[in-house]
């Protein structure tokens, strides 16, 4: 029989760091993954050499005394990954339609606030102002900070529109503009994203910006070692079908194929709506069903992964959002005519150093409803099936058009490709469990800033929710929702002064 502390369903960033966290503590975990890779959105695959991220293209906060930095200390993997910091003046280059200039994200807010200085010298007290604002916000935040304590409501920085915010503190539009140019990051909506969730993605990313060399999986890969060092499992191809709850409490997970797993606590890393799904339970009241049922995803993704031929494309040690129109948050409203609205194009990290580019990802919105007719097939490199010669065109044309996008602002770029893969909405669906693909969980709405907050703890208590879809999503938002989930067990104080003195 398999008998554990914690079973812990998903081996996503979130299964992951908590799995790692409480087998610190002396917890016997097991963590239960359906793919034949770990790691969820961590995972990696490799066309003719090239090894291309699906989900973590770079990550902020890893320097020393930063958050990220921190958290990677305590869960023991900081000093084995492999990281390459990048351009400290071009972290992030921006463009928009017709104007030549290539607007660039620096490193460290002295040099953040000199390049930005550069392209709008009478906007000092803008850009000092928001600068500003933006670690004013993320100061409120206990845990950002690695202070216990939660997520709770902080008033005006939950409760302020991003788009609104810059408009209040510039007239230059360009400026505006630039300011709300790494909205992709998030799934930015003007007249919704709180300002809070701008504030703590765009700081972590100008505190100091990295990228893993050869694969954001090596994290996973990292974190399994810590875990099964301590006598924890990470057990792959187990489709966890059934949460079953008896007498007030969660006794097993029971797998497909019908194997099963008891624990004392179970902590869930799949979508919080389909944890309530596979949950065989009363306990779950119809409004908390409902509520999280009703609660907006953000937009999936297409994307493109090239692999380019040798010595033709530069490297840039950077990143690049491309907006077809003036206007950053134009890439979600596209129209099947006007697609893609907008693209961020990612350079493959390899350590093998040159001046040119392995490979690049591009990335650009699109919804579910684009891929419908193929809503019933299912594809993965386990579960292998062909979705048919019309998918592959519809797919073809799409890179096509994400490929002349990035022609106009790269000259030679689709002369450079030696070949390419892509993914779309079902592909997310497939490999992520989702219902809708969609990228970054639940979307949240200064409106009605606490809806999309999803509690760690359920009505059934020795049953836990972590990921993504708890607070916030990427890799240093989904480390501290583990830390959230896990301070249920162990204490908030506890564990926060147990990652301090890491
Ligand atoms: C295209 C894209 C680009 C991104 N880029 C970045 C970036 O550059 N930097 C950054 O910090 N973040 C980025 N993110 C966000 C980041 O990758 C995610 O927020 C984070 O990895 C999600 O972690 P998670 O714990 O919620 O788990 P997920 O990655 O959602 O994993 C959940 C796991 O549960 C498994 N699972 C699901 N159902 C079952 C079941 N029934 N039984 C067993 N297992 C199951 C899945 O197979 C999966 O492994 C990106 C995301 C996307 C989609």
């Amino acid at each position: 029989m398999h008998q554990y502390d914690v079973v812990i369903v998903g081996s996503g960033m979130g299964g992951l760091a908590c799995g790692t966290i409480l087998a610190k503590e002396g917890y016997k975990v097991c963590i239960l993954e359906k793919n034949k890779q770990i790691g969820g959105m961590l995972q990696i695959f490799v066309r003719e050499k090239v090894i291309f991220d699906t989900g973590v293209h770079y990550v902020g906060g890893l320097s020393e005394g930063q958050n990220l930095y921190q958290l990677f200390r305590y869960l023991g993997i900081m000093d084995k990954i492999n990281i390459r910091k990048m351009d400290e003046d071009f972290v992030d280059g921006l463009i928009f339609k017709d104007d030549p200039i290539i607007y660039k994200y620096g490193q460290g807010y002295d040099n953040f606030i000199r390049i930005m200085l550069s392209y709008f010298p009478d906007e000092e007290i803008a850009i000092r102002t928001f600068c500003d604002k933006i670690r004013e916000i993320c100061k409120q935040f206990p845990l950002y900070n690695l202070r216990a304590g939660s997520y709770e409501d902080f008033g005006n920085a939950y409760r302020t529109d991003t788009n609104a915010y810059l408009e209040s503190i510039t007239k230059n539009k360009k400026l505006l503009c630039v300011l709300a140019g790494t909205n992709l990051l998030y799934a930015g909506q003007p007249d919704k994203t709180p300002l809070f969730v701008h504030a703590l993605i765009v700081n972590h990313y100008i505190e100091s910006s990295w990228k893993f060399v050869d694969g954001g999986s090596q994290i996973a890969r990292y974190l399994v070692k810590e875990i099964t060092s301590r006598g924890g499992k990470v057990i792959k191809h187990v489709n966890v079908t059934k949460l079953k709850e008896e007498g007030g409490k969660i006794t097993y997970a029971e797998a497909e194929n019908g194997e099963k797993y008891f624990a004392n606590t179970f902590i869930s890393n799949i979508h919080p709506v389909k944890t309530l799904e596979i949950t065989e339970s009363t306990m779950f009241r119809s409004a908390y069903r409902s509520r999280l049922k009703s609660l907006e995803s953000t937009i999936s993704v297409f994307y493109a992964n090239v692999v380019l031929k040798k010595n033709s494309f530069k490297y840039l040690n950077s990143n690049i959002y491309c907006f077809a129109e003036e206007d950053p948050w134009c890439a979600l409203n596209y129209t099947e005519d006007n697609w893609p609205q907008g693209y961020a194009l990612f350079y493959v990290p390899s350590s093998k150093e040159s001046e040119f580019a392995e490979g690049v990802t591009i990335m650009s919105y699109m919804r579910m409803n684009e891929v419908e007719k193929w809503k019933n097939t299912f594809n993965t490199v386990s579960h292998e099936n062909d979705r048919g010669v019309e998918y592959e065109t519809f797919k073809r044309k799409k890179a096509e058009l994400l490929f002349n996008a990035v022609e106009k602002q790269f000259p030679g770029f689709k002369e450079s490709i030696k070949s390419y893969t892509t993914a779309t909405p079902l592909t997310a669906r497939d490999y992520i469990g989702t219902e809708d693909g969609s990228l970054y969980g639940f979307a949240k709405d200064y409106r009605e800033p606490m809806k999309s907050f999803i509690s760690p703890g359920t009505k059934i208590p020795n049953l836990l929710l972590t990921g993504q879809n708890i607070n916030m999503h990427g890799v240093l938002g989904v480390t501290i929702s583990a830390v959230v989930t896990c301070s249920q067990l162990l204490g908030m104080e506890y564990l926060v002064q147990k990652i301090r003195n890491a």
